[in-house]
């Protein structure tokens, strides 16, 4: 059945589904309701058309300007760098940070050539430059692995200088782990025991 193919093709081709659970994903939307693949789809359509990333940190946004960069109450004068947007997610429950954040998209690899200008830091310096009031300090929050490391320490030695503080979070975070995996105690007490560098 080329159409029960074509489908299965396509759900191998999200995140972390195998060819057994494509199979058995497919299997389940032809036994669901109508309306429950409608909704499915009619969400995945307004996520496309929608959701567009917010001018100032590039986090998801369905308005230009995001609702933690538009709020008032967050302390402005400090930003969380992060590599994806999932990343704020995981800091948020946390409840140890209440300054705006930058997304990268990404992070810097010479190994597998990807360079400054493929990841969001042009877009971060012209908003540290632009910013009043200034900015007190950069949390680097990118991953404990080495891509990670090498993204902080290139944005370290770029920011020092532009800012008073530029911190990077280590204490409890595993090496080599993804930030959006870590469990929000660990990412708490991460958070609070930054170091400068
Ligand atoms: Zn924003």
């Amino acid at each position: 059945m080329q159409s029960l193919e074509r489908l299965v093709r396509a759900l191998r081709r999200l995140p972390g589904v195998g060819p057994r659970q494509a199979e058995r994903f497919a299997a389940y939307f032809l036994r669901a309701p109508q309306g429950e693949v409608e909704e499915l789809l009619t969400a995945v359509e307004q996520v496309k058309d929608g959701v567009k990333l917010c001018r100032i940190c590039h986090a998801y946004s369905e308005s230009e300007v995001c609702a933690r960069c538009a709020d008032p109450d967050r302390d402005h004068s400090v930003i969380c760098v992060v590599e994806d947007p999932q990343d704020i997610e995981a800091i948020e429950k946390t409840g140890a940070f209440n300054g705006v954040y930058h997304v990268l998209h990404g992070s810097i690899s010479p190994m597998e050539g990807r360079g400054a200008e493929q990841v969001k830091v042009k877009e971060l310096l012209a908003r540290i430059e632009s910013a009043n009031p200034p900015i007190e300090e950069v949390i680097l929050a990118t991953d404990p692995d080495a891509e990670g490391e090498t993204t902080a320490l290139y944005l370290a030695d770029l920011l020092r200088g532009m800012v008073a503080r530029v911190t990077r979070i280590g204490y409890g975070v595993p090496l080599g782990g993804d930030i959006d995996y870590i469990d929000e105690m660990t990412l708490g007490y991460s958070l609070k025991g930054r170091t400068k560098i």
